[in-house]
């Protein structure tokens, strides 16, 4: 019987034609969250890739909400910066669902620096929006262990098991 590790890496996926369902979390950070427009055009990019919206918050943090998320950024030069960038206002979280999410959003946000983006990816999320290299538009997990953790971080309600369960053998339809 055909089984998915919910949150193997790409090394780890079953080997079929499509590859296996996996989950990410995105995150569109303040500096777009506060622009209606970039908001729709992100979500629009989200669409056109084939990511299903698994669900997806509006969300302001807390100081300790972005030192907690950042906690491993902790004592870098620019923590400060992005704890207060972080906690600034509004952002948008989305559970997105494709096969290789996580790398899928990766490429599609472009590197973290935001000269990089635009230089070496000028279509990528970063490219096209990114103001600084801390008010750089968007957040997606790195790996299978980081989008387990960030996704319970923004949604605790979230059963992912469960969803895995009912939704993925219909991904395979
Ligand atoms: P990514 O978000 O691409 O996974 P990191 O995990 O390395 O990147 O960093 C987390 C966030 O911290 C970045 O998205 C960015 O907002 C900020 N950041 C990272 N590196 C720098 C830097 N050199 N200067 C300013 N801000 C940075």
């Amino acid at each position: 019987k055909f089984r998915t590790n919910l949150w193997s890496g790409p090394e780890m996926l079953p080997i079929t034609r499509r590859g296996a369902m996996q989950l990410t979390l995105a995150v569109i950070k303040p500096d777009a969250a506060a622009h209606p427009l970039v908001v729709e055009a992100l979500q629009q990019k989200i669409l056109e890739n084939n990511f299903i919206i698994v669900m997806s918050k509006r969300l302001v943090w807390r100081r300790q909400d972005s030192e907690k998320f950042y906690s491993e950024h902790a004592g870098r030069f620019f923590y400060q910066r992005l704890v207060e960038f972080m906690s600034s206002g509004p952002m948008r979280a989305y559970i997105l669902a494709r096969e290789d999410a996580i790398s899928h959003w990766r490429m599609l946000m472009g590197p973290t620096k935001v000269f990089r983006a635009q230089y070496s990816s000028p279509s990528s999320i970063r490219g096209q929006y990114g103001l600084t290299d801390t008010r750089n538009t968007t957040h997606g997990s790195d790996s299978a262990d980081s989008a387990r953790r960030e996704i319970s971080f923004f949604f605790p309600e979230f059963n992912a098991e469960e969803w895995m369960q009912r939704e993925e053998p219909r991904f395979r339809k």
